[in-house]
């Protein structure tokens, strides 16, 4: 019996951070579903689930692996927008800009009017107004 279980497993894709938030994301709806009792809310619900126990069962590694990384990537882009809001709010004196093609934050001198920036981490070179 354990061997089946194994053999069933064998190849298969598995958990990754991209399932771990759409299990999360399930759960979430799950319980706000508790007290308007939505049947789109359970909808959604019961899609997601199907969408994380297709993911763990997928055979096709390098497709999930490429969903893992974009979802990755756009939730490190989440995450700095939110930084670099808070810290222009904070500093008068300088704006910070993100990079688009790394995320990387880059500070730029406030009022110099239109700047080609270069970034230093993947030297990327974009237009920011100041
Ligand atoms: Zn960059």
């Amino acid at each position: 019996m354990r061997e089946k279980i194994q053999r069933f497993f064998y190849g298969r894709y598995g958990l990754d951070r991209l399932n771990q938030f759409i299990l999360v994301l399930a759960l979430i709806i799950e319980v706000i579903n508790l007290f308007f009792r939505s049947f789109v809310l359970n909808g959604i619900f019961y899609v997601l689930i199907l969408i994380y126990m297709f993911r763990i069962l997928s055979k096709n590694i390098v497709a999930r692996s490429i969903e893992n990384d974009k979802y990755l990537r756009y939730k490190k882009f989440v995450i700095r927008r939110g930084k670099t809001f808070q810290s222009n709010i904070k500093d008068r004196e300088h704006k910070v800009v993100l990079c688009p093609k790394c995320a990387q934050m880059v500070r730029l001198p406030r009022k110099r009017g239109k700047l080609e920036v270069t970034c230093p981490n993947c030297h990327a070179k974009f237009e920011k107004r100041t």
